[in-house]
């Protein structure tokens, strides 16, 4: 793997503040120091590596945009920048922080009850505790609203049954938030790692997010406490929202793999020779690639700080968000791909990132909101017409 210096063609560096740059050198030098290093040994066994957890809270990595209860309440570009670095190293540890952070603190924070947030928020912010946000059912996943997980009212607790798949973090999660039909809609519950009756199992044989846990959380007659529900969470609208922060965080952490694909292959066209002895950089073909990545990636640049400008001042709403999400991820996987063609054979070997990060992408392509999805969440935003069924 090549040395990183950041990339930045258009001096957009210029529109950041001096914090905002500080932020963003501390994290990169905790990926160069803590993740790089390892991530592909960590990648090919298919291991989280758990132990970076609590150091990523004793930095404030996680829930960085929220206020009290130890975080870190940083300003939205600060938490993009922070994604990007850790997406640079791995989309695993990205999507582990963007799921403690947005998908389960953030709703802890927005809906849950002084007690609930007093309880979880500490812990998941200094990384002591791990969440995890069911959702996805195994025949719903884009229709989310059809979920058959069922919530049903025993005296003072619900009784949860049904099944979650593609839950990250969700064996090693202390606290798994479940969303639930209950007789009043969709709510959340907060259910807690040995709840008779919830039991998770890893799903095995991914090809992508390797260093991530994935897994499957089932509820069989899963006796809830009602102090466990989300007093302020009703209908889906709740966790659309999750998804919104989550997205955003996605938006900017597919830069950070982006560049590093786009990082290795120009570095390799500098010093690979081909046809008498030129670098395969001195040919046109391969500069009109590279030249592809480059703006493509400095296009998407602009578009995360504009949207995370947006945010800061309570005007970014979700639709504007799919537009960050759905090109941003596209911009990256199309660059991980021309990353690849560049480095021929060795774009599929592990001693470069470039395939990993591509097969990474290839999930976030898929997860919060396909692609197809955020085309339809910004074809209704232009046309007033919804296009989902
Ligand atoms: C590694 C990984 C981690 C994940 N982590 C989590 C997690 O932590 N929590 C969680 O709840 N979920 C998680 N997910 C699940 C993820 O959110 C879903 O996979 C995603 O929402 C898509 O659902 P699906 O896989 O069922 O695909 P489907 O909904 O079956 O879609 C399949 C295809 O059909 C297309 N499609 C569907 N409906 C339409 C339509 N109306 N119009 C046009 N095209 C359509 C889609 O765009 C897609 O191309 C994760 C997934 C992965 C791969």
């Amino acid at each position: 793997m090549f040395p990183f210096h950041g990339i930045d063609f258009l001096e957009i560096d210029s529109l950041l503040s001096d914090e905002e740059k500080l932020v963003r050198q501390t994290v990169r030098e905790f990926v160069n120091r803590e993740v790089i290093p390892h991530i592909e040994e960590w990648n090919r066994e298919g291991r989280f590596p758990q132990h970076l957890v609590q150091p990523m809270g004793e930095l404030g990595l996680f829930g960085a945009n929220l206020q009290g209860y130890g975080c870190a309440g940083m300003s939205n570009v600060q938490y993009g920048l922070i994604m990007q670095e850790l997406e640079r190293g791995d989309s695993s540890l990205r999507s582990f922080a963007s799921v403690q952070g947005a998908l389960v603190m953030y709703p802890i924070a927005a809906y849950g009850s002084d007690e609930q947030k007093e309880r979880w928020l500490p812990p998941l912010q200094q990384g002591k505790a791990v969440g995890c946000f069911g959702l996805t059912e195994p025949d719903f996943g884009s229709n989310p609203a059809a979920m058959r997980t069922r919530a049903a009212r025993d005296g003072s607790d619900y009784i949860l049954n049904g099944e979650k798949a593609w839950i990250t973090s969700g064996s090693i999660a202390d606290v798994a938030l479940v969303w639930a039909q209950a007789e009043d809609g969709i709510r959340g519950f907060l259910v807690e790692k040995g709840t008779p009756g919830f039991s998770a199992k890893d799903i095995k044989g991914k090809w992508s997010l390797r260093a991530s846990v994935t897994s499957i959380l089932s509820f069989q007659d899963a006796r809830i406490p009602s102090r466990n529900a989300l007093p302020e969470a009703r209908g889906l609208k709740a966790p659309l929202s999750c998804l919104t922060q989550a997205r955003y965080g996605i938006g900017w952490g597919v830069l950070g793999a982006a560049m590093a694909c786009y990082n290795e292959a120009l570095e390799y066209a500098k010093i690979r020779k081909q046809f008498d002895e030129k670098p395969i950089a001195s040919h046109q073909l391969v500069q009109e690639t590279l030249v592809e990545m480059i703006t493509e990636i400095t296009k998407a640049q602009l578009l995360a700080l504009h949207v995370g400008r947006l945010k800061d001042q309570g005007r970014a709403d979700f639709a504007h968000i799919s537009m960050l999400k759905r090109n941003n991820v596209k911009m990256a996987l199309d660059v991980a791909r021309s990353a690849r063609d560049i480095l021929g054979a060795n774009g599929v070997a592990d001693e470069y990132p470039i395939f990993r990060h591509m097969c990474n992408l290839e999930s976030v392509y898929t997860y919060e909101g396909t692609h197809n999805i955020h085309t339809l969440i910004i074809g209704e935003r232009v046309t007033g017409l919804a296009a989902y069924e």
